[in-house]
């Protein structure tokens, strides 16, 4: 039966460990490697802080880690400490679940400018990911634009606009919450290259923006289809857009105390604006129509001041040497999540960043009846390889010098995350990976 190694233990990866027990039992050995020494991938730093009802699914991926046949390899980079030919050695299947971690780039001059972040770096900074502990955005003045209708832009902005008040029972980094508490954004821009019909934000997302205690979602009614087209759209789409409708309310109201949050339309971003000391100051748009719902540039450019802007137009896959890449897509080569014989990739790194946290679990599933298919095949013709398996892997890893990070040492850093807690937050993220590790060993089991 089969030694499988999963590549990334965020959601795709544990609901392909989830398969692969539900399909081999106990005969299946699966290790859950990841380059940080704390599971569960975008649960732990891409799902927003407030949004605790979402991050309860690592209750379901707990399960699965403490199956005896399970186990959560921390602490090493695939591609790194380690190359997809040694995992080829030990494993019969290698599954890639390491989602898409990387900004798809703005295009547009002015994007190296200070206080332009990708969504990547700005999510993952209020949410404590290690890569962008260093991130200090100014919130200290002006408009900050974000570009993109997606759920992600309306993260960004939700988080930008709550009060400290309202962060209560989330789990904000301390060094994000400081920063935004005591920040001063007189305005949220949300950029989107195309019309109110063709947003990509779902409207229970949206309707939280008509909740927040300090800012309101404004929408110019000028910029919204007639009410009766309406029924042409899918349901989804048309409750997004019933939420646009109630923001119109807003338009043009400035109530004191209150920032707004401006909706954009048919706007994509042509350049971003600097002063001398090389920070951001403006943003300049091209208008667009829509040529069968293709935003088309229409020369007219407007400027729109910005002291902050966050790019939030989607990710790409990070390539690993020696696994074939598809440039286009910003993911890996593959087809129905087959790269080549033995190696496989799920969720974002096989169909690119979209979806919710549980269009991952049939992503999974498919892998591993593709795999568990590979599998039967090349047994039937006798030609299934030797594999050194776990012994092989650990061997490996021994040889090379590195730490790697159990289950049983996670739950000890998590033990003592939640110790050290704000009175009103469930846990306090360690940032620094040395942080992380040396919880495991001074916290009690
Ligand atoms: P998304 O839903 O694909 O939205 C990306 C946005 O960026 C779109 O509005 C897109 O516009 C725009 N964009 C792309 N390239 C652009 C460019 N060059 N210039 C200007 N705008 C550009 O992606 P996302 O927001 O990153 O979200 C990723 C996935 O995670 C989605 O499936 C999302 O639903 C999910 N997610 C869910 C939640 C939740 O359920 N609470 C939270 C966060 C994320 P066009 O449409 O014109 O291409």
């Amino acid at each position: 039966m089969p030694d499988i190694a999963i590549i990334g233990s965020g959601p795709a990866g544990y609901y392909t460990a989830e398969a692969a027990l539900k399909t081999w039992g106990d005969a299946a050995r699966i290790d859950i490697i990841d380059r940080l020494p704390v599971p569960y991938g975008l649960i732990r730093s891409g799902v927003a802080p407030d949004h605790q009802s979402i991050k309860g699914v690592a209750r379901r991926f707990e399960t699965t880690a403490l199956a005896d046949n399970v186990r959560f390899c921390g602490n090493v980079e695939v591609g790194r400490d380690i190359g997809i030919a040694d995992l080829a050695q030990c494993y019969d299947a290698v599954v890639l679940a390491t989602g898409a971690p990387m900004d798809r780039p703005l295009d547009v001059p002015g994007g190296d400018l200070g206080n332009v972040f990708g969504s990547a770096a700005f999510v993952g900074w209020y949410n404590g990911h290690p890569d962008f502990a260093w991130v200090k955005p100014d919130l200290s003045h002006g408009t900050a634009v974000i570009i993109g209708m997606g759920n992600v832009a309306l993260d960004c902005a939700r988080i930008l606009a709550k009060t400290r008040a309202e962060f209560e029972g989330s789990d904000i980094v301390g060094h994000a919450l400081g920063w935004l508490d005591a920040g001063n954004l007189s305005r949220i821009v949300i950029l989107g290259r195309r019309g109110a019909q063709q947003i990509m934000m779902t409207p229970k997302e949206l309707g939280e923006l008509g909740q927040l205690a300090q800012a309101m979602p404004r929408v110019d009614p000028a910029d919204l289809p007639p009410l009766e087209t309406d029924s042409e759209l899918e349901p989804g789409a048309r409750k997004s857009l019933a939420a646009l409708r109630s923001f119109v309310a807003n338009h043009g109201a400035m109530i004191p105390g209150m920032v707004p949050i401006d909706f954009v339309f048919c706007s994509a971003p042509h350049a971003l604006i600097g002063d001398a000391a090389g920070n951001v100051t403006a943003i300049d748009v091209e208008e667009t129509r829509l040529d069968a719902g293709r935003p088309v540039g229409t020369g007219v450019i407007r400027r729109i001041p910005a002291a902050l802007v966050i790019s939030c137009i989607g990710y790409r896959t990070s390539p690993i040497a020696d696994v074939p890449y598809d440039v286009r897509e910003g993911r890996f080569a593959n087809v129905d999540g087959f790269i080549q014989p033995g190696l496989y990739c799920v969720g974002w790194a096989r169909r690119g960043p979209s979806g919710t946290i549980g269009t991952n679990r049939p992503d999974g599933f498919g892998v591993v009846d593709r795999i568990a298919a590979d599998f039967a095949a090349a047994a039937a013709r006798g030609a299934l390889p030797a594999k050194s398996g776990r012994a092989g892997f650990d061997a490996l890893v021994r040889s090379r010098g590195l730490v790697v990070i159990s289950f049983e040492d996670w739950k000890r850093i998590e033990t003592a995350e939640t110790d050290r807690a704000r009175a009103d937050a469930p846990r306090e993220k360690f940032v620094v990976v040395e942080d992380m590790i040396a919880a495991r060993d001074i916290a009690p089991s």
